[in-house]
Parts: C-alpha cells; structure tokens; sequence
C-alpha cells in the first residue's frame, strides 16, 4: 500500500499546503521587506526587495524550511543526533549557495559553526546579546508534518531544530506553538490549534504567550511592531490570520497578503502566516496563477514542495 493511503486527499492537500503557503507567503513578502505598504497598495508577487529577487522567488525563510523538510523526508527522527545533523548540513548547504539574504543572527551561527548539529546549537549558544530573531519561527512550515501521530515529538524537535540557531526560550517556544498549529491543521482543517497548545503546557508559558495571542486578535500592528523579534512577528501572524475573514475560502491569500501590509519584515511574517493558514485551507486554495510563480533554492517549484510535504508524511511519526 502506498503509505499515504493511510490519509485522505483533504490531508495531503493541507500539508502540501502548509509548505506551499509558507513558500507563498515569503514570495509574496520579498518585494516588501523594510517598508510600510499605503493602504491603497495592491499587493502583488512583484520580487525586487533586498535580494532583489525575481518574482515569485521565495527567500531564506523557504530555504531553510527546506532544509528542515528533507532531513525530515529522508526518515530522519529531528529529535536524534542524525536528524539534526541533516538539518545542520541543509542549513550549510544552502549557505554555501551565497544567498541573496540572511538574518543577522542566522549569519553569526553558520558562518562559524562546524559541520554537526551540537556545533551549530553550542555556536548559537555562545553568541550575546539579542538572541530572540524570527529566523526559527520562520523555517517551522515541515516540523508538524513529520510527527502527526506524536504531538509531544512535534513539540520536541520544534524546540531542538529552533535551538540550532536561536538560543532564546521565547524563540524555542514560539517553534513549538506554531509546529503544534500547524500539526493541528493539517488534522483537523481548523485553527485551533495554537490556543489548544497553550491549554496544554506549562503554565509559564501559557502566561507570557495567552495574554499575546488575546492583544494580537484585538489590537494593530503598532502594538507589535518590532517583528523582527520572534514574539512580535508571531503576533503579527497571528493578528493576520484572525482579522481576516476565517470563514472565507479566500481567507489564506487574504491573511498572507494582511501580514504584508503591517510592514517591516513582511516576507517573514507573511510566511509565518502562510505555513498556517495553507495547512488550515490546503494548497488548492491558492491562486494557481501566483502558485506556478514560485521557485527558489534548490531549484524547486511549488510542485516539489508539495511532493516533499507529501513524503514527508507519508512516513510521519
Ligand atoms: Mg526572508
């Protein structure tokens, strides 16, 4: 039997879904990045921004969560040393690329880091001061997929692959609620799953991060508006995703396309919001049109994104 006959078409779609909007998001958010769109701009897959890259080509966001997501095609626990270890060697391969763009902090880490995954995580460790950049939230779109069967693993190597860049509690955790969220997505086709995380742990977290979640549904971007920052970009996603009308079949473009009008980070807030929002409606809820547009390294499309979700959880946990 193929092994993705053990789910249905309604699941393949939301985890290709989950990759592809991520992609969708990032490209979307590329010709943004570091402004500030008037409320009249029309929001189109136009490239250009910092790369500049062309249009419909997705950024470092995409890349790494690719990075993330073949390690975890190739069968590879993300919670064992070998796991990681193929996380680490994607994330150098990608570098050895000379991307067009990378976080500040993502920069520090490989740049020195040795080839193994303990080196990455003890050279995240060891660098100072602010610590806590949206680069591991942004790369999360793969992890839920790998462990649908294994909550508490998703929320494991969420907080692992996170800690092999970005030493910084609130960065580790924000990883684990959205990898969960999505995880939940992509089971269930609703949003729930983020706020049925924070149900669920330690009440520290659930203290810093519920009272978040409440002032991102209720309040505007000026009040997270240093998304550069893992906790203000989740919020600005999140904000995204539940000022958008979540009952609408259009509501995934709709949210990725909001995220980007908050300005500032937009690729990476956009595909914060597109890894969820894709694995809530699935990848055919997208516009083909703006879909066939994507492409980036390592010389995919968004048809073998699709194909990598895919394989992905045909052999998840
Ligand atoms: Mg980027």
């Amino acid at each position: 039997m193929d092994p993705r006959e053990q789910w249905s078409g309604n699941v393949l779609d939301r985890a290709r879904g989950a990759l592809i909007g991520c992609a969708f998001g990032d490209a979307l958010g590329a010709g943004y990045e570091f402004t500030y769109p008037a409320p009249s701009d029309e929001i189109g897959m136009i490239g250009g921004g910092i790369g500049p890259f062309a249009p419909g080509e997705w950024t470092d966001d995409t890349s790494m969560a690719i990075a993330v997501a073949r390690a975890a095609h190739s069968g590879l626990d993300l919670r064992a040393a070998a796991g990681l270890d193929a996380v680490a060697a994607g994330f150098l391969d990608w570098l050895r690329s000379e991307p067009k763009d990378i976080g500040n902090q993502t920069a520090r880490v490989l740049h020195e880091a040795g080839p193994d995954a303990a080196s990455m995580a003890r050279r995240a460790s060891a660098i100072t001061g602010l610590k806590g950049g949206n680069g591991s939230l942004m790369r999360t779109a793969a992890i839920g997929l790998a462990y649908l069967h294994d909550p508490e693993g998703c929320a494991d190597a969420a907080a692992l692959v996170s800690d092999l860049t970005h030493d910084d509690e609130r960065a580790r955790e924000a990883c684990q609620i959205w990898s969960s969220a999505i995880r939940h997505a992509v089971l269930t086709g609703t949003l729930d799953g983020a706020r049925a995380y924070l149900d669920g742990v330690a009440g520290s977290t659930r203290s810093y991060w519920s009272p978040l979640f409440d002032q991102a549904e209720t309040g505007s971007p000026a009040d997270f508006a240093s998304n550069g920052w893992v906790v203000h970009a989740l919020q600005t996603a999140w904000w995204a995703i539940t000022t958008t009308d979540a009952g609408a079949p259009t509501h995934a473009h709709e949210a990725m396309e909001r995220a980007v009008r908050a300005g500032r980070d937009t690729d990476t807030t956009a595909a914060i919001t597109g890894m969820l929002v894709g694995a809530r409606w699935g990848a055919s809820s997208l516009p083909d049109d703006l879909v066939a547009m994507l492409h980036g390294w390592p010389g995919l499309t968004a048809v073998d994104l699709g194909d990598l979700a895919e394989g992905i959880v045909a052999s998840t946990r």
